[in-house]
């Protein structure tokens, strides 16, 4: 798979006007205010070096789902405002991101400012990737940044689009998701073990069955794992279902045992009668009983994952072990992710609430590479190409 981008590096910035596209897809309260800044903080190493390269950044973002409407509460005032104090510059936000008006605010921007066009996805082309609408954000820029990666997955105006019209290269950030995901997906240090959960299995077998090509072992939990327990035969009691998903579950294991690759089920779980924080919890082995509910991979288990994580020298982790948002059903994710701070080699974490639970169990430290794209991520893992990063370059 080919993962690999121009850089900043790669492009003249001196007095150029350069478009950025980043995510600043940032939540929000009830009042408008902005809960968790992250993603403004994570474009700010990029947006920097621009302007110390004597470059004029202009950033093009989306947030929420407008739907090609211009809706007020979806208008980035606060987002700017926020950039501005992070940035300790001025921000000048425009309240439209094409036309002659915008063109001309960019042209009469103050030195050193950073301009903030208006959500993208106020225009209806946006979404579609219409390439009239890439051409009028590209008349507004001379060079181009893509710096979204948590958007790279879609083919849209301003996240491929403006490419195909101007010279372009991955900020920082990008830059940096590019090279984890390259390095674990190219080029891995052996063994190479894999750990997968999170809630459905339909939403993670295009990931098993690309990096079944690549691993020495797939580790698989959480409520995914209940239709490879069924295709095995075990009975897995009202835990998590997807029946239509039962064949190509069966073909996976298939294939791992073609390529010699181990594809390790749980052995044990935690089970609960119904699916709430304060059910009885017990330990149940492989088979469970009546219509209770496998809720986390019990300790047997737990320990054969965790020597496994601690013995590789890559690491990829997708997906939660249990219902981790409960205290009951979190030893699971715990324990796969204390055993990656403690695995010598290479670990990279990706999906959202992987992520939340990594932030939830303190576990920043642990891993070398948390990945600022859900969606993204799972698309890299799939070992598809990704719109955003495959469009880098392709015109000078
Ligand atoms: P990610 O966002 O990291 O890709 P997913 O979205 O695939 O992860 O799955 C996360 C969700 O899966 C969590 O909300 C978690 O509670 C749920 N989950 C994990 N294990 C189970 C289980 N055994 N039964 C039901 N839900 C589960
Ligand atoms: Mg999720």
């Amino acid at each position: 798979m080919a993962l690999q981008a121009p850089t900043l590096a790669d492009l003249d910035l001196e007095g150029k006007r350069v478009l950025v596209r980043v995510d600043f897809n940032v939540p929000f309260d009830d009042q408008r205010h902005i809960t968790d800044d992250t993603r403004i903080r994570a474009a700010l190493p990029t947006l920097a070096a621009i302007r110390e390269r004597g470059g004029r950044p202009v950033c093009l973002c989306h947030l929420g789902r407008p739907k090609g409407q211009v809706k007020d509460e979806l208008r980035v005032d606060p987002i700017g405002a926020r950039l501005s104090e992070l940035a300790g510059c001025e921000v000048v936000k425009l309240d439209e991101s094409t036309g002659d008006a915008v063109r001309a605010a960019i042209e009469g921007a103050p030195e050193g400012a950073i301009v903030l066009l208006e959500n993208v996805r106020f225009h209806t082309g946006e979404t579609k990737g219409d390439d009239d609408l890439a051409r009028q954000y590209a008349e507004l820029g001379d060079v181009f940044v893509n710096d979204a990666f948590g958007a790279s997955h879609r083919d849209h105006a301003s996240v491929s689009g403006i490419a195909r019209h101007l010279p372009s290269a991955a900020g920082l950030l990008l830059h940096k998701e590019v090279d984890a995901f390259g390095r674990v997906l190219n080029d891995p240090a052996r063994p190479f073990v894999a750990i997968l959960g999170g809630a459905k299995v339909s939403d993670k077998l295009q990931v098993i069955d690309n990096l079944l090509d690549r691993v020495d072992a797939v580790l698989v939990g959480g409520g995914m794992a209940y239709t490879f327990l069924a295709a095995q035969g075990h009975s897995i009691g009202g835990s998590l279902f997807e029946e239509d998903q039962l064949e190509l579950c069966k073909a996976a294991l298939a294939k791992a045992a073609e390529r010699g690759v181990e594809l390790a089920l749980p052995e044990d779980h935690v089970i609960a009668e119904r699916f709430a924080a304060d059910a009885p919890a017990e330990v149940s082995a492989v088979d469970i009983r009546d219509a209770w509910l496998g809720l986390d991979i019990g300790p047997a288990t737990r320990e054969r994952f965790a020597a496994r994580i601690r013995a590789a020298r890559t690491v990829v982790w997708n997906g939660p072990m249990g219902v981790f948002e409960m205290p009951a059903f979190r030893a699971g994710t715990e324990a796969v992710g204390a055993a990656l701070g403690e695995a010598e080699g290479y670990t990279v974490v990706g999906g959202g609430d992987s992520v939340a639970a990594i932030h939830l169990l303190e576990l920043e430290e642990a891993v070398d590479h948390i990945s600022t794209g859900g969606g993204a991520s799972l698309e890299l893992l799939e070992g598809k190409d990704l719109p955003g990063i495959s469009a880098l370059g392709t015109r000078s």
